[in-house]
C-alpha cells in the first residue's frame, strides 16, 4: 500500500492570509506557483496513492486558519482513501477542548502542529498540554519542526532538538517530523533513532536535490531509512512527483564513488505500512 502522509487543503484567500502567500511568493521567486487548493485537483493528485492524510492547519501568527470542519467535510466525501488530521492553535485558551471536539465529534484521526508557525515553542506549557491530550487520545502527531519561508517567525523554536524533552515526557505519542526537520536533518535522524515512536516524512525536499540525496544518505548511515515515510506536501509537490524523484535520487552518484541508496530501500519507503506504524491501520 502507498500512503501520502502529508497533504494540505485550503482556500486562498479565505483560509490563508496575504502575508503567508506574499512570503511564499518572495521566497520562491520565479518558481512560485499558486498555492490555492482546488479540492478536485487534490483528489486527482491522490490517485497514484492508496491512502492520503489530509492535514488541518491552524496558526493565527502567520494568518493560516483552515477550519477543522472543512477538512472533516472533505475527507468524509472519500472515506475509503482520505484520513483527516485536525490542527489547533496552542495560543487559543480552549485549544484542548478544540482537540477533543475535532477527534470525538469531527472524527479526525491525528493532530498537525507547527510551532514555528504558531509561535509557541514545543516546550511551552500551552504546547505540552496538547501533547498530553494527544497521547491520552492515542492519536498520532505530525509536526512541522523545521524552517519555513515565512518571515515573521523564530527559528530558535523550530529546531527538532526542541522535541527531545517531549519524547521523554510523552513516550507513547507517535510523532512524524515533517520534511525530515529541514535543514536540521542530522538532528532529526538522531532523534528518530533513539525514540522508537518517532518518524520523519520526506515531503517537499526533492527540489533541493543535493540536500535530498544527502538526507537519505544520512538516514542510511544512521540506520533509520526504515523510519522514513512518504509524503508530498501537496500542493507544493504531488505524490507522483515525489515518488519519481525518489526513484531518481541515485542519479546524483553517476560516474562518482558516492554511496547509492539501495533500490529496495527506496521501494520499501514508498510502500511503507505508514497507517500501521501510526496506529491508523
Ligand atoms: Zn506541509
Amino acid at each position: 500500500m502507498i500512503v501520502d502522509v502529508h497533504t494540505h487543503v485550503w482556500e486562498c484567500p479565505c483560509h490563508i492570509g496575504e502575508t503567508f502567500v506574499h512570503d511564499a511568493k518572495v521566497t520562491a521567486g520565479a518558481g512560485y506557483k499558486d498555492i490555492h487548493v482546488n479540492l478536485d485537483s487534490h483528489w486527482e493528485a491522490m490517485q497514484p496513492v492508496d491512502r492520503a492524510i489530509v492535514l488541518g492547519f491552524r496558526a493565527r501568527h502567520v494568518g493560516v486558519l483552515v477550519p477543522n470542519e472543512y477538512v472533516a467535510e472533505y475527507v468524509g466525501r472519500h472515506p475509503e482513501k482520505l484520513i483527516g488530521f485536525c490542527s489547533v492553535d496552542p495560543q487559543d485558551p480552549d485549544a484542548v477542548e478544540q482537540l477533543d471536539y475535532a477527534v470525538q465529534s469531527l472524527k479526525l484521526r491525528g493532530l498537525k502542529m507547527g510551532p514555528i508557525y504558531q509561535n509557541v515553542a514545543p516546550t511551552d506549557s500551552r504546547f505540552r498540554r496538547l501533547m498530553k491530550r494527544a497521547e491520552e487520545l492515542r492519536i498520532p502527531l505530525l509536526i512541522h519542526q523545521g524552517t519555513t519561508f515565512c518571515a515573521n517567525v523564530s527559528l530558535e523554536i523550530a529546531n527538532p532538538i526542541q522535541l527531545q524533552p517531549l519524547a521523554l515526557e510523552f513516550p507513547k505519542l507517535i510523532t512524524v517530523i515533517a520534511h525530515m526537520g529541514h535543514p536540521w536533518i542530522a538532528e532529526t535522524m538522531v532523534l528518530i533513532r533513539k525514540n522508537r515512536n518517532m518518524y520523519a516524512d520526506i515531503s517537499a525536499l526533492f527540489y533541493r536535490p543535493w540536500q535530498f540525496y544527502n538526507a537519505l544518505v544520512t538516514a542510511m548511515e544512521y540506520g533509520v531509512l526504515d523510519r522514513l515515510l512518504m509524503g508530498s506536501d501537496y500542493p507544493f509537490t504531488t505524490p507522483q512527483q515525489t515518488m519519481d524523484k525518489l526513484r531518481e535520487v541515485n542519479r546524483m552518484t553517476e560516474n562518482t564513488n558516492l554511496p547509492r541508496i539501495p533500490e529496495k530501500a527506496i521501494e520499501d519507503l514508498i510502500h511503507r505500512d505508514t497507517l500501521g506504524l501510526l496506529g491508523l491501520g
